[in-house]
């Protein structure tokens, strides 16, 4: 039998586990917290546990996160890594640090097939969900990373842990519910990463029934790539809106918000010049945001090759943004971030592919690596 990968496991997972090898049910929070909170690598370290359990877990499970294959950091501190998830996929995680917080982004799937016209990992079509194991194993692969390089003084930047997670990367995270559900529990864990819902931000193109099931499973901040005010422009940029139109959107925003109450939604919007960003644009979203607690974040939008769209200018963007702060909604216009290392949100896809296959040719190799990240 193939070890189980103990990482693929949230609390009341891992206390069957634990029981399914003839162990007390009570190991399971203690293995949570070595693993988890404490950061442990191996069983081996798992100091208060008896050398035969050691032994045991050992023989029958392992913990296992991808493989990094690139780790970068920014002028400006951002760092990224590339990790491997087999049959030549490799997704991305990436750490922001910030005066008052540090932030992990994270992906939830090996490309994605919602197919949002101005995002490389869309252009990429879809490979596969990611397991539980693969996505919690970013935050405890970066943990790790961040913890070694604050002892090394390695990086040259004060590295900070990290206070928030995002989950922006590669994918549509509610089209993998059931592995993500698990991961968020275990952030949330406070026998394994502790941090509240509010520092835990799922990011959605709009799966309005897992919006529900998320709701009452685990509500976390929500953010919402809304990007046009209307159903025809909306249709154009997010395919999936020809299943769930903005009302019906809108509507689960509602009773999102209903379930977790003093909450409100991010909603964010792609700056695209000449598609979405007229001042009518900006007049259409008040109206139809009127009834919902909301703060928008607009974002830049980051160019990549063969996309045929630009980036609004800057001051498109902040009269845009002035637009909805005089109608009294919180906006915010999202820095663009490690853009030296292609970081920044929806970045790369092609041009990692491309990088990756100039440096496997140089090294003699001809295995193709996707991979993106917002
Ligand atoms: N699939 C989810 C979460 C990942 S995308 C979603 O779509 O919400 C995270 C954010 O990055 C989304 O708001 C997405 O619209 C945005 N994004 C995608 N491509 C981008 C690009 N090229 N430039 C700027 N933002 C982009
Ligand atoms: Fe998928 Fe989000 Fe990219 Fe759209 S923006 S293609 S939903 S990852």
């Amino acid at each position: 039998m193939s070890p189980v990968n103990l990482l693929d496991f949230d609390a009341a997972a891992l206390e069957k586990f634990v029981e399914s090898i003839g162990e007390k049910p009570f190991r399971a929070k203690q293995l949570l917290r070595w693993i988890h909170h404490r950061g442990a690598r191996s069983f081996e370290e798992m100091s208060d546990l008896a050398k035969s359990l050691r032994a045991k877990l050992a023989d029958a499970a392992q913990l296992a996160s991808p493989a990094v294959l690139n780790d970068s950091t920014s002028d400006d501190g951002t760092r990224k890594w590339l990790l491997d998830v087999g049959q030549r996929n490799a997704i991305e995680t990436v750490f922001i640090p910030e005066d008052d917080r540090g932030t992990l982004c994270i992906s939830t799937q090996a490309g994605c097939a919602v197919n949002c016209s101005f995002c490389s990992t869309g252009k990429q079509g879809f490979n596969r969900n990611l397991t539980t194991g693969e996505i919690i194993g970013q935050l405890w692969m970066a943990e790790h990373a961040l913890r070694d390089s604050a002892r090394t003084g390695a990086s040259g930047v004060s590295d900070r842990v990290i206070s928030n997670v995002v989950l922006m990367g590669m994918g549509e995270p509610l089209q993998n519910y059931d592995a993500v559900l698990p991961a968020l529990r275990l952030m949330l864990d406070d026998n394994a990463y502790g941090l509240s819902r509010r520092r835990v931000t799922l990011s959605t193109s709009g799966m309005v029934p897992q919006m529900d099931r998320l709701a009452e499973d685990c509500p976390v901040a929500l953010a919402v790539s809304l990007h046009a005010p209307n159903d025809t422009l909306r249709d154009s940029l997010v395919p999936l809106n020809r299943k769930y139109p903005l009302q019906t959107l809108l509507a689960a925003c509602r009773r999102y918000v209903r379930a977790a109450p003093r909450d409100f939604i991010t909603f964010e919007y792609v700056m695209l010049d000449g598609v979405n960003d007229h001042d009518a644009h900006a007049k259409e979203l008040i109206a139809l945001v009127d009834d919902v607690p909301c703060k928008f974040n607009l974002i830049p939008f980051n160019p990549f090759p063969q996309s045929g769209l630009r980036r609004s200018s800057s001051e498109r963007i902040r009269a845009f943004a002035q637009h909805l702060s005089d109608a009294g909604i919180v906006t915010t216009i999202r820095r663009t971030r490690g853009d030296d290392i292609d970081a920044a949100c929806g970045q790369l896809a092609g041009d990692i592919r491309d990088r990756t296959r100039l440096s496997e040719r140089r090294a003699g190799k001809t295995i193709p690596i996707a991979a993106s990240v917002h």
